[in-house]
């Protein structure tokens, strides 16, 4: 039996997170992945913001590649960190204005140096005011829009300003580093959910009763919303440190160890998908209602994880229809 099937799901969805490309190779390596990754049917691609909108611009780059080539829908990961109301207003709007209409709404990360409690915040201080703030937006574009087409007298198609946007928010199954009390995460994602959040994306994981401990929790407080468990394939001990350092995630010992008992490369993608795929499966059979898949611009080892848990679906028709003609 497929997950699909146990699930009792037409299709258990699944989505992946990139990061805006740093050189022109980069950017052509980084189109060639997003081809593949389209052509098996994601749900969504996310692409990251760098801290305090440093990649503004690359962001939009990546996001209007997969709108105008893919028939994937891009999310765009946005923070409000040290932003005015007026600047984060206008960001909205940019993304909107590009056809964006997904949202990953986050705080960000302090400016490197600032403390928590330093005046680093700006005019936005959570995840909460962004979501609130993604919404007012877009219903404003709706209402102008509205006026517009009556003073034009006309119905027509729904343009992109009056689609409906969907927001969804991080969620910290093993805590946020700067929490200062228990169940303070799962407070925060329920007041995300109240400012409007349509479904939470976790921070990478390594053992699967940490999510589900999360995602039980979550729901007796109130949480309602899906919880998508992020799973990222840990393909090479040298970038499961790195990661580790940018998340502050609690060291897998055994997975580490594992990966440091070989210097073959080989190998150690082998190990980094079958844990990967050991991952996704007991939360999938936990209930998790799909899976967040974090690439790291490549494709081959999340690709081998979704054949693993038996979530590829694409066939050739499928995934042509996934990509554009001219693409
Ligand atoms: P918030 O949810 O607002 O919370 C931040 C902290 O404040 C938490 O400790 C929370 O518990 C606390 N808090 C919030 N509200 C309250 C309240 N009312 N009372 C008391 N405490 C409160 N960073 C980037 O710069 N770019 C990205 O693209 C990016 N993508 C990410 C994707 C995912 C899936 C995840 C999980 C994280 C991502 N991050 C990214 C990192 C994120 O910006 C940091 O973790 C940041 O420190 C917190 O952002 P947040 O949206 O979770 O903030």
């Amino acid at each position: 039996m497929t997950t699909t099937e146990a699930h009792g799901l037409e299709r258990v969805p699944f989505s992946f997170e990139l990061f805006p490309p740093r050189s022109d190779a980069a950017e052509h390596n980084l189109w060639h992945t997003i081809q593949q990754l389209a052509a098996v049917g994601p749900d969504f691609i996310s692409v990251t913001y760098g801290a305090n909108g440093s990649s503004r611009q690359s962001s939009l780059h990546v996001l209007r590649y997969i709108l105008e080539n893919t028939s994937v829908s891009p999310l765009a990961h946005l923070t409000c960190v040290g932003s005015s109301h007026f600047e984060a207003n206008r960001l909205v709007r940019e993304f909107l204005d590009a056809g964006v209409t997904s949202f990953l709404a986050l705080r960000g990360d302090p400016p490197r140096g600032a403390v928590e409690g330093d005046h680093f915040l700006g005019d936005l201080g959570s995840a909460s005011e962004l979501v609130q703030l993604i919404h007012r937006v877009q219903t404003e574009r709706a209402q102008y829009a509205t006026l517009r087409s009556r003073s034009a007298g006309g119905v027509g198609q729904i343009p992109t300003s009056r689609a409906k946007v969907r927001v969804a928010v991080a969620a910290f199954p093993n805590g946020h580093p700067r929490s200062v009390r228990s169940n303070q995460d799962i407070d925060t994602l329920l007041a995300k959910q109240v400012s409007g959040a349509t479904m939470a994306i976790t921070q990478l994981f390594f053992h699967a009763d940490d999510y589900l401990r999360f995602v039980a929790d979550a729901m007796a407080a109130g949480v309602t919303i899906p919880i998508l468990p992020g799973i990222m394939p840990a393909t090479n001990p040298v970038r499961l440190s790195r990661i580790l350092e940018l998340t502050g995630e609690r060291r897998p010992e055994s997975l580490a160890r594992r990966l440091e008992s070989t210097d073959s490369v080989e190998e150690q993608h082998a190990i980094g998908v079958e844990h990967a795929i050991g991952l996704a499966t007991e939360v999938l059979d936990g209930g998790a209602p799909g899976l967040h898949l974090y690439p790291f611009n490549q494709h081959q080892a999340v690709l081998s994880v979704l054949e693993g848990v038996g979530l590829t679906t694409a066939t050739p028709s499928t995934a042509r229809a996934n990509i554009k003609e001219s693409a």
